[in-house]
C-alpha cells in the first residue's frame, strides 16, 4: 500500500506495452554495478566459491596488466599506487571473511563479498590513520572489479530474482528480456528506448505492461519502492495515493472488459466491411510465445525472428536443432503458415559467443542480418539456391511438400523499396520491416530515446516508399504484408489497408485489436484516405487524418 505520508511522484516516459502493474520495484541501476543477493543451496557453494578465486585471479592480471601499462607510460612511481590494489585480492582476513559468509549466509557469492568488503572498507575507514583511510578507498575500487569480474561470468543477478517485481533497468538487451524470469516480472521500466526497441517488441509479446525513455529515472528511485506503471500512457507513479489507486483500479476494470470483448472475436475473420480478407497473423520471437497466437485468433505467424535462438549461448544452433525448433512451431501452428525469418543479428539484438557482431561504431549500419549470413555459409548459404536444392532433394524422396513452401524478402531498407519491382520478381512475398525502414528512412535510430520524437511512421517520406513497395509487389502478381509494429498500431490501419497490403502481422496480443479494425473498415475509404494523405505536407497532419477515420469507426479502443 502507498505511505500516505509521501506525496506521489509522477515520471512521464513513453509506454510501449499497454497495461497496469502494481508492485515493489527492483531498480537496475547499471548492469554491472547491479549486485542482488539471492539464495543459493548448500551444495552451490562449491560452485560459488569457485567464481570467487577465477574472479580474484582475473582481478590480479588485470591490475597486473594497468600497472604494467602505467609504468611504461608515465612511470613505475605512479604504478606502485596498484601495490596496495594487489594487497586487497590477496587480503586472507578478507577473504576468509567471505568463505566463512557464503556457508553461514547461503547468499549468492557477489552479495556476501559485497558486504564483507563494505563492512571491512567501513571499519578501516573510521580509523584515525591516513594510510589505513587510503587502504578504505583501495578495497571499494577493487570490490568494484571484482563484482564485475563476478558479474562477467555469470547470468546477470537481476534475471535470477524470484520475488514478484517491476524491473527498473538503464537498459535491458534483448538478450535480457529473453532470459528473465517471466512470471516474476510485473512490469517493466527504462531509462532508453524506444517504441520499437527490441525490449519493447519482447514486453508486448509477453503481455507485460512497459514504459521506456524515463531518461534518468533509475538515479532517482530506489529496490523495493512502491510503484504503479500504466505502460499505455507512459507514467511511472511512485508511491500512488489512495485516489491514483481508485482511479486506475476503474481503468483496469475497463480495460478487462474490452479484453474480454475482444476475445469474442477470436473465431471471426479479419475481413473489412465491403468484404476483403486480410490475412492477420502474429510476431513471434521464442517458441513458448506459439500459444498467444491461436489464444488471440491470428492466422498463423507472420515473422519468426530466428535470431532469439542465437542470444545468450555460447554455440551456434546446429542444423538439427534448428530443424527441430521450427518444425514445433509449424505443426503447432498447421494448418495455417509460418514464416521464419533468417536471423537478424546486429543492431541491438548481438549474440555474443555464437556470432560476434559487436564492436561497430555504427552497428545498425553495419555487419547485421544477410550480409552477417552470406559472408558465413556455414550458417547460411545463398538463400535462395540452398532452398531449392532442398526442395530438389525432397523432389528426389518423391515428397512435393517443399513445393508449397513460398520464399519471401523483407524490405526493410530505403533501397529495397526503391528497387522493390526488381526484387519482386525474384520472390513470392514480401514482408515490410517498418520498424527498420522507418529508422533508416529518416535516419532515426529506433533506440534512441532522445531522438523518439522524430521517428514518425507517417512521415510522407514513409508513406511514398510504401506505396512504392506495394504498388512493385502486385505489379508483379506477389502479395505483400507489413510485420513491422506499425502492423500493430490500430491508428494506421486505414493506411496500410489502403496502400493494399494483403496481410498485418503484429504482437499476438495486439491482435484482437486489429482484427476489430479491419472489420469497421471499408477497403474504399481507406483508398480514398491515402489518396488524400498523400497530398498532405507534414506527418502530424497524415497522422491527425488517420486518427479520424479510425476514431469514426473504433474510437472505443482508441481511447
Ligand atoms: C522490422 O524491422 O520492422 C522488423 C519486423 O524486424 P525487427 O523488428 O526484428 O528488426
Ligand atoms: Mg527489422
Amino acid at each position: 500500500m502507498s505511505d500516505n505520508a509521501r506525496p506521489e511522484i509522477r515520471f512521464q516516459g513513453a509506454g510501449v506495452s499497454p497495461g497496469i502493474a502494481q508492485g515493489a520495484i527492483h531498480v537496475v541501476r547499471d548492469d554491472l554495478d547491479d549486485v542482488a543477493r539471492y539464495h543459493i543451496e548448500p551444495s552451490q557453494i562449491t560452485n560459488e566459491i569457485g567464481r570467487f578465486e577465477t574472479a580474484l585471479i582475473q582481478t590480479r592480471v588485470q591490475i597486473l596488466e594497468m600497472q604494467q601499462k602505467i609504468a611504461e607510460s608515465i612511470g613505475a612511481k605512479d604504478a606502485g599506487i596498484f601495490d596496495a590494489h594487489l594487497l586487497v585480492v590477496e587480503d586472507r582476513t578478507l577473504i576468509d571473511e567471505v568463505l566463512r559468509k557464503l556457508e553461514s549466509d547461503l547468499c549468492n557469492v557477489e552479495w556476501v563479498f559485497q558486504e564483507v568488503a563494505a563492512n571491512y572498507a567501513e571499519t578501516l575507514s573510521k580509523i584515525d590513520d591516513p594510510y589505513l583511510r587510503e587502504r578504505a578507498l583501495d578495497i571499494q575500487d577493487v570490490t568494484k572489479r571484482v563484482i564485475r569480474n563476478l558479474q562477467g561470468k555469470a547470468p546477470k543477478t537481476f534475471l535470477a530474482l524470484t520475488e514478484p517485481h517491476i524491473l527498473l533497468a538503464h537498459n535491458l538487451t534483448p538478450s535480457d528480456t529473453a532470459t528473465m524470469n517471466k512470471e516474476r516480472v510485473l512490469g517493466i521500466a527504462t531509462d532508453l528506448g524506444s517504441r520499437t526497441s527490441h525490449t519493447a517488441i519482447m514486453a508486448r509479446s509477453l503481455n507485460i505492461p512497459a514504459i521506456v525513455g524515463l531518461h534518468n529515472v533509475t538515479e532517482k528511485l530506489e529496490t523495493g519502492q512502491h510503484v504503479l506503471l500504466d505502460g499505455t500512457n507512459g507514467l511511472l507513479i511512485v508511491d500512488p495515493t489512495p485516489e491514483t489507486l481508485t482511479y486506475y483500479g476503474e481503468i483496469e476494470s475497463r480495460r478487462v472488459k474490452v479484453v474480454t470483448q475482444l476475445k469474442e472475436l477470436r473465431e471471426t475473420k479479419s475481413t473489412t466491411r465491403d468484404g476483403r480478407h486480410i490475412v492477420l497473423s502474429a510476431n513471434i520471437e521464442l517458441p513458448d510465445d506459439i500459444d498467444a497466437v491461436a489464444a488471440n485468433g491470428a492466422e498463423g505467424i507472420g515473422l519468426y525472428r530466428t535470431e532469439f535462438l542465437y542470444l545468450n549461448r555460447n554455440t551456434l544452433p546446429t542444423e538439427e536443432e534448428q530443424y527441430q525448433t521450427y518444425r514445433k512451431v509449424a505443426e503447432r501452428v498447421s494448418p495455417d503458415p509460418l514464416i521464419i525469418r533468417t536471423f537478424d543479428l546486429g543492431g541491438d539484438k548481438l549474440a555474443a559467443g555464437t556470432v560476434d557482431v559487436s564492436d561497430e561504431l555504427n552497428p545498425f549500419l553495419g555487419w547485421r542480418a544477410i550480409r552477417v549470413c552470406l559472408e558465413n555459409t556455414d550458417i547460411l548459404r545463398r538463400a535462395m539456391s540452398i532452398l531449392n536444392e532442398c526442395k530438389e532433394e525432397l523432389r528426389c524422396t518423391g515428397s512435393t511438400s517443399g513445393d508449397a513452401t513460398e520464399a519471401g524478402a523483407m524490405i526493410e531498407i530505403p533501397s529495397a523499396a526503391i528497387s522493390a519491382d526488381l526484387l519482386a520478381r525474384e520472390v513470392d512475398f514480401f514482408s515490410i520491416g517498418t520498424n527498420d525502414l522507418i529508422q533508416y528512412a529518416l535516419a532515426v535510430d529506433r533506440v534512441n530515446e532522445r531522438i523518439a520524437h522524430l521517428y514518425e511512421p507517417t512521415h510522407p517520406a514513409v508513406l511514398r516508399l510504401l506505396k512504392m513497395i506495394a504498388d512493385a509487389a502486385h505489379a508483379n502478381d506477389i502479395w505483400v504484408g507489413v510485420c513491422g509494429e506499425m502492423a500493430g498500431d490500430i491508428a494506421l490501419i486505414p493506411l496500410l489497408l489502403g496502400l493494399g497490403m494483403d496481410e498485418l502481422s503484429a504482437s499476438a496480443t495486439l491482435v484482437p485489436r486489429v482484427k476489430r479494425a479491419v472489420q469497421s473498415l471499408t477497403i474504399a475509404e481507406c483508398g480514398q484516405l491515402v489518396d488524400e494523405t498523400l497530398k498532405l505536407q507534414t506527418p502530424s497532419e497524415i497522422l491527425d487524418r488517420c486518427l479520424e477515420l479510425a476514431n469514426q469507426r473504433y474510437g472505443d479502443l482508441l481511447g
